[in-house]
């Protein structure tokens, strides 16, 4: 799919298939949790008054009738309390019976007391309880509370330094999988190369016997959201294996030492499960060169666990049934130490699916849903090229929740279309915030495209225009859907390319008077195109068929990071005038198409501002009414 305008970054579910349950702090099973401070206290409570019932409690009365009688052996003054040892016995023990009192300094009173023959005794107020809250519950609950915020702040890796070393990162095993390779679909070849690994699995005796020869690991290449981790899952349901799943995330702890410790565990657990798959998910968490620049002193800790990793990759023995299946979409920043021969020797690349396996997907995350018998998967999948799994499964999803918003029986094609948009450019914003000067703008801008795409000759049909904004920078789109997925393009069709792009900065010109912004992305991609026909595709009749600049081009994210340049400053500038003189012509191209076709643009651009979206028949209609 091409969308003419503002790139719009797919909006991509987060995906948390195998995380715990969150874990409050206080439900850790630490040496720290709440239970056992709450058992100390008691434990001090008990050693407390099991202290004091050794001795007896007197009234001070009592004390100075013993005093006047001189049975008092010895007592020790304290500052609120006197303490000591009477010369009578314990009638049961025998032994030396011990008081405690509270006195009471006040002389005259005590003489009136006295005098009179009443029994009085002194107490203290017991402090027991209220020291109690404020020496020690008070002060650790806000410890608790600040550790508890703290290390949520910080997530997984945070302070919870009690916790060291423990794989708190769910390392037990999945026995029961429910996943299978039904659950996948489009990624034919992956599941036919890990079909090996299943056979490993189920029977490693039996393939060690033959003579196979496993590989220790491989690693599943991908963009993100077509099915790694469901594929790694799949492998483990397949061949009803333990599945030992952690993300290279959460290796990633503040203190040194720890990520290793985990790898550790982890291959440690990982054996006494034998035969099992243990899967390490976002790979180049930790399995980034190493040697890069330093950030933030946080290079030791994940070298010291990729080190540990490979240690722990070598060491094992494969015959016993320990495959470790790995993920990233980003292989390009791995460590070359880790594709080593017996290490993740064996990549299994995981691609966006075609046009059948956009179907085939779409069928499985339709299968559960109540769809409206005029609801063609075929169109759905060809209206979403370049869409990966994740999406098509949003797709899915927001189309039915659409459809139960609506009350309606049956999701509805309409319901798939508007979640296909959704997951595009994000939730339709019905609240339009633009101006009316500029709603008349982008309804000239975006017929501008679609009237150029209308009237080159290779152009891929429009399928829809829209000038409904939705979310951030996007204001409106043309939307092209080619008839079928193609591998290359003549140099016709890439100028024409250029020309659609071009389309919408022309349209406000010849009709406005005037330019915007709102073209700055149409024309980076233009004079990105223009470039790339001179200098990377021989194009050029100034420069010849000659490629220039050694792109590094991220094989999955599409970005280039950094050309080398292999050409002189001289050619430089040839390849610079070749960009200006493309698109200058194309510019020249589309404005005498545009003018000669002023009554159309007139009109598509009048019906899109009243309507706001156009589907591909009407503006066929339009057109060809102008026309006439
Ligand atoms: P990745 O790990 O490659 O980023 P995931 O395996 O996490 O992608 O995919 C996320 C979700 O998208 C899956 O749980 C599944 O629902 C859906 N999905 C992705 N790829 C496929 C596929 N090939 N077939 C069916 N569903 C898929
Ligand atoms: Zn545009
Ligand atoms: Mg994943």
């Amino acid at each position: 799919m091409k969308k003419t305008d503002f790139q719009v970054s797919n909006k991509k579910p987060e995906v948390h298939i195998n995380k715990p349950a969150d874990q409050k702090f206080w439900q850790k099973q630490g040496p720290f949790s709440l239970w056992y401070f709450i058992l100390v206290m008691i434990m001090f409570y008990l050693l407390q008054s099991a202290m004091q019932a050794k001795r007896e409690e007197i009234p001070y009365s009592q004390f100075q009738e013993y005093l006047s009688r001189g049975q008092v052996a010895e007592c020790i003054i304290k500052e609120k309390i006197i303490t000591g040892t009477l010369n009578l016995t314990d009638k049961k023990s025998g032994k030396p019976r011990h008081f405690v009192t509270v006195p009471l300094y006040n002389a005259d009173l005590a003489n009136a007391l006295e005098k009179q023959g009443v029994k009085y005794s002194v107490a203290i107020e017991s402090h027991f309880l209220r020291d109690l809250l404020f020496v020690w519950v008070i002060p650790f609950a806000i410890i608790f509370l600040l550790w508890g915020v703290l290390s949520r702040k910080m997530g997984s890796a945070g302070m919870n330094f009690l916790n060291i070393g423990k794989n708190k990162a769910h390392i037990h095993a999945e026995t029961e999988q429910q996943v299978t390779f039904k659950d996948a679909a489009g990624v034919d070849e992956a599941k036919q190369e890990l079909g090996e690994v299943i056979e490993f699995l189920r029977n490693p005796e039996h393939f060690q016997r033959l003579g196979g020869h496993m590989p220790k690991g491989a690693l599943l290449v991908g963009p993100p959201g077509t099915g790694k981790t469901l594929l790694a899952r799949a492998v483990s349901g397949e061949a009803g294996v333990p599945f030992f799943n952690i993300s290279g995330s959460d290796f990633v702890e503040m203190f040194v030492g720890v990520g290793a410790a985990r790898v550790r565990d982890l291959f440690e657990q990982a054996r006494t499960k034998e035969p099992c798959i243990i899967f390490i998910d976002e790979l180049d968490a930790i399995g980034r060169q190493r040697g890069g620049p330093v950030v933030m002193g946080g290079h030791d800790e994940r070298e010291q666990t990729l080190n540990q990793l490979l240690v722990e990759m070598d060491g094992f023995d494969t015959s016993k049934g320990v495959v470790v299946l790995s993920a990233t979409n980003r292989p390009e920043v791995l460590d070359k130490a880790l594709l080593r021969p017996g290490r993740f020797d064996r990549q299994i690349v995981v691609d966006k699916p075609d046009f059948k396996g956009r179907m085939d997907i779409l069928k499985i995350h339709t299968a559960e849903l109540k769809l409206a018998p005029d609801v063609d998967l075929g169109i759905i999948a060809r209206r979403t090229p370049g869409f990966v799994g994740a999406d098509l499964a949003n797709v899915a999803n927001e189309a039915a929740i659409l459809a139960a918003r609506m009350n309606r029986e049956a999701i509805t094609t309409g319901d798939f279309e508007a979640a296909i948009d959704r997951v595009i450019a994000g939730p339709e914003k019905k609240s339009s915030t633009l101006s009316p000067e500029e709603k008349h703008r982008v309804a000239y801008h975006e017929s501008g495209h679609t009237l150029t795409a209308k009237l080159v000759p290779s152009s891929e049909p429009v399928h829809k225009v829209s000038i409904i904004p939705r979310g951030i920078g996007a204001l409106g789109y043309t939307l092209q859907v080619p008839e079928k997925e193609k591998f290359l393009a003549t140099k016709e069709e890439l100028l024409d390319q250029v020309a659609v792009l071009l389309g919408g900065r022309v349209s406000e010109e010849v009709v406005l008077g005037d330019i915007s912004t709102g073209a700055q992305n149409d024309l980076e991609r233009a004079s990105e195109l223009a470039r790339d026909m001179a200098s990377t595709y021989g194009m050029s009749e100034e420069l010849g068929p000659i490629t220039f600049g050694k792109k590094e081009k991220s094989l999955f994210l599409g970005t280039n990071f950094a050309e080398e340049k292999n050409y002189s400053e001289e050619t430089a500038r040839v390849i610079d005038k070749e960009v200006t003189r493309v698109i200058q012509e194309s510019y020249q191209r589309v404005r005498k198409l545009l003018q000669e076709n002023r009554a159309a643009l007139d009109s598509l651009a009048t019906e899109l501002e009243e309507k706001e979206v156009l589907s591909g028949e009407e503006v066929e209609a339009i057109i060809k009414g102008a026309k006439a």
